[in-house]
C-alpha cells in the first residue's frame, strides 16, 4: 500500500504571518492524522515561518521550485541545499505555471529533478496536458514524453523519494476536475512510463498524485481510486478548514 501524500501549493499567496495563521488554524484538525503525509509548500519567504509553525507535528514543508546549481551568480534563484537548510523536505518541480510563465521545459525539469534527488529533497514533479492536447487525443503521448524526459538519468534507487503529480492543465484553478476514472487512466500511463525508465519495483512504489481543482466535495471520489496516491491542492489549500477537509477525505 502506498501512503497517500497531500500537498498544499500556495503559489504566490501568504506572507510569513499569514502562513503562521494558516498553520494555527490547521493543526487542531490534523494533529493526530496518521493515514496520509501532509506537506505545505509556501512561497520562499514564508518557508522559515511555516517550518517553525509546524514544528513538533508530522506536517512537512516544501519549496515550489528550485534551481539545479548549488550556489553561484544566479540572481533570484534558490538551490536544493538552501531549501534543505531552511527546513524543507520536499520541492515541487515543473508545475505547469512554471512551464507556462517561466519557460520551464522537460529538460530543465529533468535537471532540477536530478539536483533535488542528489541533494536529498523529495521532489513532486508535475506533468499534464493542456486542453487542446486532450481534445486532439494527445494526452497519452504528452504524458509519456514529459515523464520519459523527466526520468532521464535517474536510477530506480533514487526514485524512491520521487512523487509525480498528474495535473491536467485545463483543470488547474478552473473548477473543472478530471473524473476519477480519467485521472486513474492517466496515472496508469505515468506508472507504465516510470516502469520503463526506473524499473518495475520503483514504479510500483512511486506515488502519483492528482491535482486540478481538488476540493472538499470531490476529494473522496478521487482519493478512493487505488491509482490515485494523493493530491496536489492549489486554491482549496489556502483555507485551513477546506485543506483539512481534503486531508480527512
Ligand atoms: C495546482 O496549482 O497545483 C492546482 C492543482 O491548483 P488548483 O487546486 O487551484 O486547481
Amino acid at each position: 500500500m502506498r501512503k497517500k501524500l497531500i500537498a498544499a501549493n500556495w503559489k504566490m499567496h501568504k506572507t510569513p504571518q499569514q502562513a503562521r495563521e494558516f498553520v494555527d488554524g490547521l493543526l487542531p484538525h490534523v494533529f493526530d492524522h496518521q493515514r496520509d503525509e501532509i506537506v505545505l509548500c509556501p512561497a520562499f519567504v514564508a518557508i522559515p515561518a511555516t517550518v517553525e509553525a509546524v514544528g513538533g507535528s508530522t506536517i512537512e514543508v516544501g519549496g515550489q521550485d528550485m534551481y539545479w546549481e548549488k550556489d553561484g551568480a544566479y540572481t533570484g534563484a534558490v538551490s536544493a541545499h538552501m531549501l534543505l537548510a531552511a527546513g524543507c523536505t520536499h520541492v515541487i518541480i515543473g508545475h505547469s505555471e512554471r512551464r507556462q510563465y517561466f519557460g520551464e521545459t522537460d529538460e530543465t525539469v529533468n535537471r532540477k529533478l536530478r539536483a533535488a534527488l542528489t541533494a536529498g529533497l523529495k521532489p513532486i514533479v508535475c506533468v499534464g496536458e493542456v486542453l487542446a492536447e486532450r481534445e486532439s487525443g494527445l494526452t497519452e503521448s504528452i504524458l509519456r514524453r514529459q515523464c520519459s524526459i523527466a526520468f532521464r538519468e535517474i536510477s530506480g534507487t533514487q526514485a524512491h523519494a520521487l512523487a509525480v503529480a498528474y495535473e491536467p492543465v485545463w483543470a488547474i484553478g478552473t473548477g473543472k476536475t478530471a473524473t476519477p476514472e480519467l485521472a486513474a487512466d492517466a496515472h496508469r500511463v505515468i506508472r507504465a512510463e516510470a516502469a520503463q525508465a526506473l524499473g518495475d519495483d520503483a514504479a510500483s512504489k512511486m506515488r502519483i498524485l492528482y491535482g486540478g481543482s481538488v476540493k472538499p466535495d470531490n476529494a473522496k471520489a478521487l482519493m478512493s481510486q487505488s491509482e490515485i496516491d494523493g493530491a496536489l491542492v492549489g486554491g482549496a489549500s489556502l483555507d485551513p478548514r477546506s485543506f483539512a477537509a481534503i486531508v480527512k477525505w
